[in-house]
């Protein structure tokens, strides 16, 4: 039986933004949703658990305060059913910040010659992983640009060392782009589960936020690759980027249906210094906010972070984002002389309770506003392919 829910955090804590937030989106005028009963699409969205793409469109457009609050209610409810009260804790591991692509959006795409590069050895990795057991972490995730010095074997062996030191932890790929047979590899080498964010599901906008060698294509075939060789998937988009529209959001979210991936992550768009972005206004958090409460209706049994980004641009985005119906939190367990080089955007959050140093207050946090933290992998409840 659930217990009783805290105060609904996402409406009762006004957003400090402390980055200027794009407010809402490129509108088109025929799109808006004015006069349409928008609470009826969210009942809807909850027993058939999908819309489409024009009633996205109007949902998104439409959202007011009062909606967003009952939309969270409903998504908080869902969430409990399939969950119960438990957030699960993942240890971030920030790999390498070399890489091999130019997404335009991105702090350390390779054209940044100001990024101060580093890779970390395997038995930093290691260290890491000793650490965050010993804080009670069972998902160890390991993330980090494209970068060739980690080729194939190096990932393999890398792999097999944790799952060896940890076998009762899931391992946890953000490794990018690779072939069919060596995301085989790695998952024959112990790796349970992979992220890749498709970023965005509409073709003509992924190409203003991508170099060309890049293919929207690619990124769908990967991830669909990985749900056949029996991945835990995660994917995702980010909320906010330049040139996004309600429409193009309704089409990640149309995306994510048809992929019914085990994890999915937004966080809003938040521009960094040294990109062709830099002027360009942050994603609004309120509207990520709503989009999770919208993801956790459609895909009940999917985990859901509340990410980084989303506290990078509201200072109670982690509790905003657990009251919108996320369950899940990434400490982060990167050594912190590297933490501050992994620079994916302006004002990232890397200290207070992000770091795994503060684990034992954010527990405490968490289980005050009545959460539970069980130690344990906390697979996902949506069903794994076969390979
Ligand atoms: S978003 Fe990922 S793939 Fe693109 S440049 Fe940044 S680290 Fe590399």
């Amino acid at each position: 039986m659930p217990t009783p829910q805290p105060a609904d955090a996402a409406s009762t804590f006004p957003p400090p933004a402390v980055v200027e937030q794009r407010d809402g989106l490129d509108r088109a005028p025929h799109e808006t949703a004015r006069g349409v009963d928008l609470w009826r699409f969210v009942k809807k969205l909850q027993t058939g658990r999908t819309l489409s793409e024009d009633e996205w469109t109007a949902l998104i457009e439409g959202r007011t305060p009062d909606l967003a609050d009952r939309l969270f209610a409903q998504a908080r409810a869902a969430r409990d059913e399939a969950y119960g009260r438990a957030v699960y804790l993942r240890g971030l591991i920030e790999l390498t910040n070399f890489c091999k692509n130019d997404c335009l959006y991105c702090g350390i795409r390779k054209s940044n010659r100001q990024a101060r590069r580093y890779r970390m050895s395997v038995d930093e990795v290691l260290a890491c992983c000793t650490q965050g057991y010993a804080q009670g972490l069972r998902t160890f995730v390991l993330q980090g640009g494209e970068d060739p010095w980690f080729a194939q074997d190096k990932i393999v062996a890398m792999v097999r060392s944790i799952r060896r030191q940890h076998p009762d932890c899931a391992i946890t790929l953000s490794l990018g782009e690779w072939p069919h047979d060596a995301y085989a590899a790695f998952r024959a080498a112990g790796a349970d589960r992979f992220l890749l964010r498709h970023e965005t599901a509409d073709d003509g906008h992924y190409a203003m936020l991508h170099p060309t060698s890049m293919s929207p294509d690619r990124r769908k075939t990967c991830l669909f690759d990985l749900r056949r060789l029996g991945y835990q998937v995660g994917s995702g988009f980010m909320v906010g980027s330049p040139g996004q529209t309600a429409r193009h959001l309704a089409r990640d979210l149309a995306f994510l249906k048809e992929l019914n991936p085990h994890m999915i992550g937004i966080g809003p768009f938040v521009p960094h210094r040294h990109t062709a972005f830099r002027d360009e206004p942050a994603g609004s958090a309120d509207l990520t906010l709503f989009l999770i409460g919208c993801l956790r209706l459609m895909l009940p049994r999917a985990l859901i972070p509340a990410t980084t980004a989303l506290n990078s641009v509201d200072a109670q985005g982690r509790m905003r984002g657990l009251a919108a119906g996320a369950n899940v939190l990434m400490p982060n367990l990167t050594p912190p002389q590297y933490r501050g080089s992994y620079d994916l955007y302006n004002g990232k959050a890397t200290s207070g309770l992000e770091g795994v140093e503060n684990i034992a207050r954010l527990r405490r946090q968490l289980e005050e506003a009545g959460y539970q933290v069980p130690l344990a992998r906390g697979d996902s409840a949506v069903a794994v392919e076969r390979a």
